[in-house]
């Protein structure tokens, strides 16, 4: 069976994750990426072995720099089977009517809105609703991570409501221009667009959540507080959890006291950039009260959203219809605990 053809739109914080991530599937290949200058960034994608497609008006500047360029942005469409957007939130909306025009399949990113698909993905909650798609939406880092969670904890025992509270990175490590590099910025358009993102892929699921930009850039950090039909036991939702794709249980108590040493053990297990694909729960922190569940999570905003991007892939492509089979292979590829 040939690979599936993949082109990258937007080689930045996600967007050269991605590339690395579909690089090292059988089932799939990257046959490009774009870049709109020619940074360092252009640099090493081609060092990587990537083509670079570039704005038909950025071709000199690439030339000057010696950096050789395949083709246009167009020309990649006629490359690829699909392009995984990953342009800068409201930037991919400009492209859809392009990918459209070229009759390509397009997935976007959590920066953009769910009505440019009506399609959101997530590979654990609902896989099979891309199955086929021209468009679908994987959705931002947050979103991912609490569906996570959520989703099979809903499965188990129905959520009445759910309360959650984001402390959020301000910037990306290699963002100088985000903030506050000082303070704490509470979100104060009430409830934040968190729950809503949520409801694209669990419409059925009562959720309210805040959000508070701290200066850090390693991780998000999620409270959250959830409301069960019945009774359980801490006990239950831990096994729960356990078997859940992509949830990494740790314990506070073994010296993972927060998202410092998360991001250490990231560097320890020897992944790709140090990345931290799972959303990271403190075992040692969950506690269920009678019908009330508390626990806290950790999101790495730059990387849980790329197994889900391959995941997609497979689903729009039609290469695996089975959402489990797909996500242990990504999980394998990336070093992911099964
Ligand atoms: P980024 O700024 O790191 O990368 C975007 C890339 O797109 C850059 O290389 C930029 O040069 C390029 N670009 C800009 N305008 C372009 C254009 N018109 N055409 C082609 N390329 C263009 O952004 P990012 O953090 O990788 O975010 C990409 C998407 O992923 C956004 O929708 C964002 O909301 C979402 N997302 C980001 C994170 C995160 O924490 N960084 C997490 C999950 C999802």
């Amino acid at each position: 069976m040939s690979k599936v053809k993949v082109g990258i739109n937007g080689y930045g914080t996600i967007g050269k994750r991605v590339a690395a991530a579909v690089s090292k599937q059988d089932d799939m290949e990257i046959v490009g990426v774009t870049k709109t200058r020619p940074t360092f960034e252009a640099k090493t994608a081609i060092s990587k072995g990537f083509n670079i497609y570039a704005p038909e008006g950025s071709f000199q500047a690439f030339k000057d720099a010696g950096l050789p360029v395949k083709g246009s942005i167009k020309d990649l469409y006629k490359a690829a089977d699909i392009i995984v957007d990953c342009t800068p939130g409201d930037v991919g909306v400009t492209y859809k009517a392009e990918y459209e025009a070229a009759g390509i399949k397009a997935i976007f990113q959590g920066g953009e809105d769910h009505s440019l698909t009506g399609i959101s993905f997530n590979s654990t909650a609902n896989y099979s609703e891309s199955w086929g798609a021209q468009f679908s939406r994987v959705v931002s880092c947050n979103t991912t991570g609490l569906l996570r969670t959520l989703s099979p904890i809903d499965k188990a025992n129905k959520i009445v409501s759910a309360y959650v509270t984001l402390v959020r990175r301000a910037a990306d490590p290699g963002d100088s221009k985000g903030g506050p590099i000082n303070g704490l910025e509470p979100t104060v358009k009430l409830p934040t667009h968190h729950g809503p993102d949520v409801k694209s892929v669990m419409p059925w699921l009562n959720i309210n959540t805040m959000a508070v930009k701290a200066s850090t850039t390693l991780m998000h950090l999620h409270t959250v507080v959830v409301e069960l039909q019945r009774e359980s036991a801490t006990e239950e939702i831990l096994g729960i959890m356990r078997a859940s794709p992509r949830v990494k249980l740790v314990r506070s108590g073994s010296g993972l006291k927060g998202t410092a040493e998360l991001m250490e053990l990231g560097k320890d297990l020897g992944r790709d950039r140090s990345d931290m694909y799972e959303v990271v729960v403190w075992e040692d922190g969950v506690k269920v009260v009678g019908k009330m569940l508390y626990y806290y999570q950790a999101v790495h905003q730059e990387s849980d959203v790329v197994p889900e991007n391959v995941d997609c892939i497979r689903s729009m492509c039609k290469l695996e219809e089975d959402a489990s089979a797909s996500v242990l292979k990504t999980n394998i590829s990336l070093g992911i605990d099964r």
